[in-house]
């Protein structure tokens, strides 16, 4: 009967290992797919936002041929893609007049700094292109959330050797 009770004991500090860790896991999971929920963190921007941003700034059109933006002869090329606009197709207008394909051109603003791919005029404020990049980075690469994996997997070692 000693021997019964010891094995349920075992088996109750067992189960609240397991379910300590379980716990710490799903947390580390639930950080990496929000990325963080630290103040620090909040204000950084999502591509969904991202494009947003540029949107507002910078509207889409649909490209026409008899409309005025033919007048400068290097509009009618998208310099990202080196293919000539089509009627019809999605375009965006920068500030500076230069025109591109829609895709093309947020592909090119997310990722690289915000700015023109023809003469580098500022597409979009310094600060909410940086808050930008820091998200994708943190995404990329986290340091904080690697160190507690590797604390997590050396209390697990612990805690199974100690029990076995
Ligand atoms: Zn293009
Ligand atoms: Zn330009």
């Amino acid at each position: 009967m000693a021997a019964l009770t010891e094995f349920f004991s075992h088996l109750y500090t067992m189960t609240v290992v397991f379910f300590t860790l379980l716990l710490l896991e799903i947390v580390i999971l639930i950080r990496s797919i929000t990325g963080g929920a630290s103040d620090s963190e909040k204000r950084l921007i999502t591509t969904t936002q991202y494009l947003k941003f540029i949107e507002e700034k910078n509207p889409t059109t649909i490209y026409s041929t008899t409309s005025s933006s033919r007048v400068d002869p290097s509009s009618n090329e998208c310099t990202v893609c080196l293919s000539e606009l089509e009627e019809g197709e999605k375009v965006r207008k920068l500030k500076c007049k230069h025109t591109f394909h829609k895709d093309c051109l947020d592909r090119w603003l997310q990722q690289y700094w915000a700015t023109c791919p023809l003469c580098r005029t500022k597409v979009l404020p310094d600060e909410i292109v940086a808050n930008y990049h820091r998200l994708q980075n943190q995404v990329e690469y986290d340091g904080s959330d690697e160190e507690m994996m590797f604390l997590l997997s050396a209390l697990h070692d612990n805690s199974l050797h100690r029990l076995f």
